[in-house]
């Protein structure tokens, strides 16, 4: 039986909802945004291989339309966990866990499960970070994720099975025999095929980019199972807020312009055919160069305010 549902979760099941007037995309759409995109990277044939294939992610698609040097920094450098990253990635195990939970639900020991099932598992590249936290960390960790996660029960409408939830749900796509390949792994996708609802669930504050990130997922979906989803969503564990919008085709043609045009420039700085470019920006708070590059460093102070405070 159906629990009364509180005013936050009703306002998602209004946002996220199968409005009466509803109809999928017609599938022609899918033909013509696939050649859309295989035209624009035309230019692209033959200069990778499936062996060696280039690799597109949401990650790299913003960061070479922010500052191009970083987005370098970034492919060049290993992964390294932090705090922040990981409180992340446990919450979204803690949720996956919360979908399957048999028996009673506490959110603390739903956390205790999900940072043994990270820690505990070698594959996932998280476990020797959470395993050298200090016990200080680890338990400023589970409070942060217990915040989270106790936020997405009390905000976030029960999920029902009839709903398919799929967690981490990952789909690619690949372009000129498997050389240019497209990566994408959603965090909450509900809905059955061709009326799918995809979902970003966020630890961290909701930026634009998180919109862009959510329609590349979308034009990936749509293009790996050759029918658009419904619905994109950008969930704020922290705020419990929720961003979303329908999938249309002006949407998806956004999505195959801007990601064509960041997988042209990713290709030109790893093929090395010119110098990246440097575009100061929020990301300077944490590019690793931030203490070397000039155009970092004065971003950083006007950011700060020191040049009004410097006589
Ligand atoms: S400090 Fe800023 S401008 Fe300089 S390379 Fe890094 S992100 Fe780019």
């Amino acid at each position: 039986m159906d629990t009364e549902l509180n005013p936050l979760q009703k306002a998602v099941i209004e946002a996220l909802g199968v409005p009466a007037d509803w109809e999928p995309l017609p599938e022609d759409i899918v033909h013509s945004i696939e050649s859309q995109l295989e035209n624009e990277l035309a230019p692209l044939k033959g200069l990778f291989t499936a062996e060696e294939p280039l690799r597109i992610n949401k990650h790299h698609i913003a960061t070479v339309h922010g500052c191009e040097k970083y987005h370098v920094l970034n492919r060049q450098s290993q992964f390294a966990w932090n705090i922040n990253t990981v409180r992340g990635t446990i919450a979204h195990k803690g949720i996956e866990l919360l979908l399957n939970w048999r028996g009673p639900i506490i959110p603390s020991e739903i956390v205790d499960a999900a940072i043994t099932s990270v820690a505990e598992n070698p594959r996932e590249s998280a476990s020797d970070f959470i395993i050298s936290l200090p016990a200080h960390e680890l338990a400023e960790l589970r409070g942060a994720v217990v915040g989270a996660v106790s936020n997405f029960l009390e905000c976030f409408p029960p999920v029902k099975p009839q709903w398919r939830p799929m967690v981490e749900y990952s789909a690619s796509y690949s372009l000129f025999d498997k050389s240019v390949l497209f990566t994408s792994r959603m965090d909450l996708v509900l809905g059955g095929p061709g009326r799918k609802v995809i979902i970003d669930l966020k630890t961290g504050r909701l930026t634009p980019t998180h919109r862009d990130d959510l329609r590349f997922y979308a034009l990936i979906e749509t293009l790996r199972s050759r029918q658009a989803p419904r619905s994109l969503g950008s969930y704020s564990l922290d705020s419990a807020r929720l961003d979303s919008e329908d999938v249309t085709e002006g949407l998806l043609q956004s999505a195959v312009r801007r990601t064509a045009q960041g997988t042209l420039l990713i290709a030109d700085l790893a093929l090395k055919t010119r110098e990246p470019e440097v575009r100061p920006g929020f990301q300077c708070r944490w590019c690793p160069a931030n203490d070397t590059c000039a155009q970092g460093i004065q971003y950083l102070r006007q950011l700060s305010g020191d040049d009004e405070d410097a006589d």
